[in-house]
């Protein structure tokens, strides 16, 4: 029926090739299945900060259950400080553009000029009772032997002694954690991050996720629960992950007579450490020690932040089915933008994302500061943004309460929906974005927030540097990856929510994939699966185009016909003085520029009988004609330049000033992927029409959206512009 000039490609064609197939883990419709398994790691330890040598030691003790259908002969532990080794670190190659003008500090990451020591030091490793087992390190993944396999539904018992030293974050480009000094005090503020031996995942996907560590590829963890002692100097205040157990210990009877007022206050934050008893430790230096005890139930991993520089604020947050305790630590250099904004974002982000999703779980939320950079953890994350000489410009307030808000609502994506961060960072920081901008624009709305307008330079880029979304997380450039895992999944989500499956469908989607896998390892074809089932929305168009494609949206509106119908055919000749009619036989259906030329006339003739094949009755068809007179039909004709299907939405903009819009679902571009026509009747006439008027969609080009073609600028004009 319709002239196709290039190959078919079969954009509307299934996914389920391109996806892992469901099975009895993993049902069809993007559930967990009946025999879904997941793997557990409980956690003891006790750890020791030395400020001294900026060193941390520990011992720790791991119960670990296989309840994996499997017998495991070895285990693997992951061993994330080893990164830092010399000789181990960066080897994804993070750095290492030399040119003849650098700085020192890009020499330093380029070269390690001046050497420091790094990564652990593996004391002993026993089981249970007392016998040692051997182990052999890769680079930052650890192989412990067993000797006796551990059997499919039992449980290990092992301890693990291990130190390191502690890194100077200034010494790295993603510095998440290590220490920071400060030297008009001389203190430091010690994040401490990927600090113990961690279970490796072992799924029915992966088997052992055991692929190095190499910065840009986070983290895949398993679920436990955590007893953790942490000894460090006595003026110390530690924030991190977990319920304190032991205030009368570690905390004064004012600090705590605090922090029970700030658990009944709900509009505003209460101080627990104010700016002058914080500056007054500043000055103790104490070579004492003391130990704080903290619990976490059902976490993928703990950190936490120690400092005598910390002022400390709280309050509490009130969702439907928890109360939560949201806290600030912050050193001086943090005032006064700290104390006005961290725990009131904190709060925002935990509203909007409950919503979204399902009520934060956990006690505590914690933000820290930090010098840049903003990075996760359960309960905690340390954040970058400090103002400067007390001030701070609105956009670097907009960035550092968005760094909050962004890795307050990392608890959800991944550290509850805990998908495979080493494999797929689009998953968690895609998801988590989208959620991270709706917060924004719902409660911030004079920050400026993602659309899918910001991805149009990304998706406009070099062909040979994009890769599809569906890009294992360090095979992706460290120019790209803001852009390709975290904008371009949000603006997908976005499109889905607004302008292709609906609000009120879409986020009960969203909602039921989160419910679906908290506490579980989603994979990207379980979040695919379950936006369909819950929405009866065939979305495989959408997933293949946008995740699995470097495709970008250009529509082209390369033509609007203007009919009118008139009365019947013998009428013709009578109207033809009133009415602008244009000479006969003109293929002007080509040629036309704009609506200048007036309407074509649509012939419309009397039905023969014989195409009315076996029916005996007959239309009414001079109803047919009576209900299109005077009316205007447009015949519009669309080209897909970019390659990605998409809907369609259509301003009409008529002669008196008016407009409308119509859309078109991305179902036109089933039957031919290039180019569409679709007819239209309007009462009005039109002046001009626009595709995608809103930026809905991302059109790369709006040159070519509009009819009479505007003057848009010719090539060498656009060329010109961009240089
Ligand atoms: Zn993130």
């Amino acid at each position: 029926m319709q002239a196709q000039t290039q190959p078919w490609q079969g954009k509307f064609e299934p996914i389920d090739h391109m996806i892992a197939p469901p099975n009895s883990y993993r049902t069809a419709s993007g559930a967990p299945g009946k025999a879904y398994w997941q793997q557990r790691a409980d956690y003891n330890i006790k750890v020791t900060l030395d400020e001294t040598n900026n060193t941390i030691s520990g011992n720790e003790t791991i119960t670990y259950y296989n309840n994996s259908p499997d017998d495991l002969n070895y285990l693997w532990i992951q061993l994330e400080q080893n990164v830092n080794k010399k000789g181990n670190q960066d080897f994804g190659g993070i750095s290492n553009d030399l040119k003849d003008g650098i700085t020192a500090r890009n020499m330093q990451f380029l070269t390690r000029a001046i050497d420091f020591p790094a990564g652990y030091s593996i004391k002993y490793i026993k089981d249970n009772s007392g016998n040692s087992l051997k182990f052999l390190i890769n680079n930052t993944m650890m192989k412990v032997l067993l000797n006796t396999p551990l059997k499919s539904g039992s449980s290990l018992t092992f301890s693990i002694g291990w130190s390191y030293t502690i890194t100077d974050r200034s010494m790295f480009k993603l510095s998440r954690e290590g220490y920071e000094y400060f030297p008009s005090d001389d203190n430091t503020v010690y994040l401490i991050a990927h600090w113990f031996p961690r279970m490796a995942v072992y799924n029915d996907t992966e088997g052992w996720q055991n692929q190095q560590f190499q910065r840009l590829g986070e983290f895949a963890l398993e679920f436990g629960d955590y007893e953790v002692e942490i000894t460090v100097p006595e003026d110390h205040i530690v924030a991190s992950t977990g319920t304190l157990q032991n205030a009368e210990d570690v905390l004064s009877k004012t600090q705590r007579d605090r922090l029970e007022k700030a658990r009944q206050s709900f509009d505003q934050p209460i101080l627990i450490v104010t700016e002058e008893e914080a500056k007054a430790n500043e000055k103790t230096k104490t070579k004492k020690q003391k130990t704080w005890r903290f619990k976490a139930k059902n976490v993928r991993d703990f950190a936490f932040a120690s400092s005598r520089k910390f002022i400390w604020d709280a309050q509490a947050v009130k969702l439907p089915t928890n109360t939560v305790m949201a806290m600030s630590f912050y050193p001086k250099e943090g005032m006064p933008v700290w104390q006005e904004e961290s725990t009131k974002a904190i709060k925002h982000a935990l509203e909007v994302y409950s919503e979204a999703t399902f009520d934060y779980p956990y006690p505590v939320c914690i933000s820290v500061n930090t010098s840049n950079i903003g990075m996760e953890f359960p309960m905690i994350s340390f954040n970058g943004g400090r103002p400067k000489n007390g001030q701070m410009t609105k956009n670097a307030k907009a960035g550092m309460i968005g760094t909050i808000i962004h890795e307050v609502g990392h608890n959800w994506f991944p550290m509850i929906v805990s998908s495979d961060e080493r494999k797929w960072m689009w998953m968690d920081e895609g998801l988590n974005t989208f959620l991270h901008q709706r917060t924004v624009a719902e409660r911030y709305p004079d920050f400026s927030s993602t659309t899918p307008k910001s991805i149009v330079p990304f998706m406009s880029g070099d062909k040979n540097i994009l890769r599809p979304i569906m890009t294992t997380s360090d095979n992706e450039l460290l120019s790209q990856f803001g852009s390709n895992f975290y904008r371009k999944p949000t603006v997908g989500l976005q499109m889905l929510r607004n302008s292709i499956v609906g609000k009120e469908l879409f986020d009960a989607a969203f909602k039921e994939y989160a419910n679906r896998w908290k506490y579980k390892h989603p994979n990207p074809g379980d979040l695919f699966r379950t936006l369909e089932d819950a929405t009866a929305t065939d979305l495989d168009w959408f997933f293949r185009g946008w995740f699995f494609t470097t495709d970008y949206v250009d529509m082209e509106l390369s033509n609007v016909t203007w009919f009118k119908v008139y009365e019947a055919e013998q009428n013709i000749e009578n109207r033809k003085q009133n009415i602008q009619l244009k000479p006969e036989n003109q293929d002007t259906r080509v040629a036309t520029q704009d609506f200048s030329d007036g309407p074509e006339v649509i012939k419309m003739s009397a039905t023969p009988d014989d195409a009315y094949g076996g029916f005996l009755s007959r239309l009414d068809e001079e109803a047919v004609r009576q209900q299109l007179l005077g009316k205007n039909l447009y015949e519009v004709n669309i080209k897909n330049v970019g390659g990605l299907v998409m809907p369609v939405t259509i301003e009409w903009t008529y002669t008196d000033g008016s407009t409308e819009i119509d859309r078109l679902p991305a179902d036109i571009w089933r039957r031919n992927e290039y180019e569409v026509k679709h007819t239209f009747v309007k009462d009005k006439e039109v002046k001009t029409v626009t595709l995608d008027p809103n930026f809905e969609f991302a059109d790369t080009n709006t040159d070519n959206n509009s009819f009479p073609k505007s003057e848009s600028q010719s090539v060498f004009d656009r060329f010109k512009n961009n240089q």
